[in-house]
């Protein structure tokens, strides 16, 4: 076969289209970017061609077939169609390239209905006049926390950065070496400090940091100190850390503001979570913090948000910061994380939250269904994999508590023949909804933890696909 006829293979733009059409497939994207995807395909597949690369020596008509199979992949799946659901079949609960935090349906429901219509964003029902959106969730906050004051930005970076300026502009914040962290996505603390105009000073060492090392570091040009929570990394052995109570209190002595960054906020209680020894809110509040900042989106269980809670003058310093107008979150965040507060004041976020229920769900009913599961894969895959029931260890994840495993029950899937693992799991992100699954040596692992039970036929049905795809 040579490249000539290869390249005669590529099909035209209109047979593309036609195809598609007949396909059912060109109602997915608008024309327009339909066009472009396709055009950048055949683009790129002529430009392969020419260089000859490992596609030599296929057939004209396995090129063209080949060719037509991407163009619906990538028309189905392109970014280009923006955010589609997929099913989480990873056990990692909070898991930040999936979305975070699923919310509730008390949390959609209010999204729906602000969304829909004109609100008091901004608007003071009581006084008839013009209101701020500050305050919408104020109350709720410090109910739940024990601050004085709240509020809330766009993320727990924003909250960081909004933060050290308010506080610590033009000086210096001391933060212990140990807890200079990066967590995914590139926020790292130092690059935070810099573009807040706050000039970090590190003491101690990785893995031991006295309060004397603190103290002795104390200047007239100290802006703040700063706790942050190690994120999703850990050192263990031969360990000391300065407490947030020590911090606390070394901060009052000296008349020094004392930042904690919690990174993921609890509102629950962490032991019965399987998180005993993490902090809450409230206990960062009651160490002494004077602000301390947290993700709504984290183990809360809420929308993507950063929420700071502290004293009543930090928060109002940071409240009337110029960056605040940058920062601020939008009606539809502030709708679900009212809600999702809501859902905590009445005591109801265990069941409601999905984040937390669905690190409750017990064992034996994810046992229940992974078995029924189990038996109808077995029945319909027969000989070409393998499928058992296994124990296995979910996460909480998105920088939580990196340590903190889950017991969880799943299924494993091990193809036998020539299918590979890696070509069933790929073919099961192409199905829809996609389901991202973990593999293990050569099996496909699939977490139920972070599988709603609704969704198991779904996940049943990806599987005999991606199977049937080979
Ligand atoms: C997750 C995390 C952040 C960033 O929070 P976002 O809401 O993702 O912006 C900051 N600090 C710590 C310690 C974190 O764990």
């Amino acid at each position: 076969m040579t490249e000539k006829s290869n390249l005669s293979a590529i099909p035209s733009v209109d047979a593309v289209m036609a195809h598609l059409a007949e396909r059912g497939l060109d109602a997915i994207q608008p024309r327009a970017i339909a066009l472009r995807l396709v055009r950048e395909i055949l683009e790129r597949e002529r430009a392969a061609m020419l260089e000859g690369d490992e596609c030599d020596g296929e057939s004209a008509a396995r090129a063209r077939r080949r060719i037509l199979a991407d163009v619906e992949a990538e028309i189905i799946h392109s970014p280009a169609r923006g955010l589609v659901p997929v099913i989480n079949a990873t056990g990692i609960v909070v898991h930040t390239n999936l979305g975070r935090a699923p919310l509730s349906e008390e949390a959609v429901a209010a999204v729906a209905e602000v969304a829909r219509g004109y609100s008091n964003l901004e608007y003071d029902l009581l006084r008839g006049a013009r209101g701020k959106r500050d305050y919408l969730v104020t109350d709720a906050l410090c109910e739940l926390t024990g601050a004085e004051d709240a509020l809330v930005v766009n993320n727990n970076a924003a909250a960081v950065l909004l933060v050290l300026n308010t506080l610590a502009q033009g000086r210096e914040v001391i933060v212990s070496r140990g807890e200079l962290i990066e967590i995914g996505g590139s926020f790292r603390l130092p690059d935070v400090f810099e573009r807040s105009g706050s000039r970090m000073v590190e003491v101690g060492t990785t893995n031991r940091t006295h309060l004397s090392d603190f103290r002795d570091a104390i200047r007239s040009s100290t802006g703040a100190l700063l706790s942050a929570h190690w994120s999703n990394y850990s050192i263990s052995g031969f360990v000391e850390r300065v407490s947030l109570r020590e911090l606390a209190a070394l901060g009052t002595h000296f008349g020094i503001p004392v930042i904690h960054d919690l990174g993921s906020g609890i509102l629950a209680e962490p032991a019965k979570l399987g998180l005993a020894g993490e902090m809450t809110v409230r206990e960062s509040v009651s160490a002494g913090a004077t602000v301390s900042t947290f993700s709504g989106d984290k183990i809360l269980g809420g929308p993507q948000a950063g929420i700071a809670v502290g004293t009543a003058s930090a928060i109002a310093r940071m409240r009337a910061n110029p960056l605040m107008r940058a920062l601020r979150p939008g009606k539809l965040t502030l709708a679900a994380l009212a809600a999702t507060l809501q859902s905590y004041l009445r005591g109801e976020a265990e069941t409601a939250v999905p984040v937390l229920a669905s690190i409750l769900i017990p064992l034996d009913a994810l046992a229940r269904r992974a078995e029924g599961m189990a038996d109808s894969l077995a029945s319909s895959l027969g000989d070409v994999a393998r499928v058992s029931v296994v124990d296995l260890e979910g996460l909480v994840g998105g920088g939580a508590a990196p340590e903190r495993v889950i017991p969880s029950i799943g299924l494993e899937i091990e193809p036998r023949g020539d299918v590979s693992t890696g070509f069933v799991k790929s073919a099961m992100l192409r199905q829809s909804p996609a389901v991202v699954a973990r593999t293990h040596e050569d099996r496909i692992i699939l977490d139920l933890r972070t599988v709603a039970e609704s969704q198991d036929p779904a996940v049943i049905a990806a599987l005999l696909s991606a199977f049937e795809e080979k």
